[in-house]
């Protein structure tokens, strides 16, 4: 008996230095996001702000870790999920088919269209318009990939949208396939861009987590879902849309 309950302790106290197998618990969730993607993400003075960094906050709030933000090129999002380099991609980050392939998301938390940017007078007024012309998009997103589906598109890739949106401006494209809420703040900021009335498709949004993970996947719906229920993620979105959109 003795030796058993020698062997239990000298079986625990190894479990204990190895930590069970477990990596050392980390204290941060760590975030990739595109801080170019108003409402979603932006930056406010040196901050990222915006719909998904107060999601994000709320979140690691629930589970008991410090949130830390990391801006990059939309493109190296799923990359720096994938690596481990972050624990989360939080960017209006469409859930899609090809995405699910190299990360698993979490519940969704928003609904999104694609629309079209066009400067005011364009010959281009419906999604069929675009066959043979020249379209901005952000490098790497749903709306790039829509666009090279277009017969005869020319698609222009940029990091950021503010930047396709002020190639319209310039007549260099005809016109940007972006997310709704991103447009409507590239148009009100600029009266010589509509969106047009017709959208593209119905996405949604979710958060990308390193493929695998379903304990962080568990936690991460658990969390949002107290947020829908409290009715905390409702005010965040109110926080960052104006009443008249
Ligand atoms: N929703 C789009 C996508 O997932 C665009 C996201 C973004 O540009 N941040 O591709």
């Amino acid at each position: 008996m003795k030796k058993i309950i020698s062997m239990v302790l000298i079986l625990a106290t190894a479990c204990m230095l190895a930590a069970c197998g477990k990596k050392e618990e980390s204290t941060t969730l760590k975030m990739a996001t595109n801080a170019e993607f108003p409402p979603y993400e932006y930056y406010e003075g040196d901050k990222v702000v915006g719909i998904d960094a107060d999601i994000a906050e709320a979140v690691a709030k629930e589970l008991g870790l410090k949130l830390e933000i990391e801006d990059m090129a939309f493109d190296s999002i799923i990359a720096a999920v994938t690596s481990g380099k972050s624990d989360i991609g939080l960017a209006g980050m469409t859930v899609t088919e090809d995405r699910k392939k190299n990360v698993d998301f979490t519940d969704t938390y928003a609904t999104a269209t694609q629309v079209i940017i066009v400067k005011k007078g364009s010959p281009v007024a419906s999604p069929d318009d675009l066959k043979g012309k020249k379209i901005g998009v952000q490098l790497g997103t749903t709306g790039d990939i829509y666009a090279a589906d277009i017969e005869g598109s020319q698609v222009e890739r940029f990091n950021k949208g503010f930047e396709a949106v002020q190639s319209v401006l310039q007549d260099k494209i005809d016109a940007v396939i972006i997310d709704q809420l991103p447009a409507q703040e590239f148009v009100e900021a600029n009266d010589d861009l509509m969106i047009l009335d017709e959208a593209f498709t119905k996405e949604e949004y979710a958060i990308a987590v390193k493929k695998g993970n379903k304990e962080l996947v568990e936690k991460i719906n658990k969390a949002l879902a107290n947020l829908k229920e409290s009715g905390e993620l409702d005010k965040i979105v109110a926080k960052y849309i104006k009443a008249d959109e």
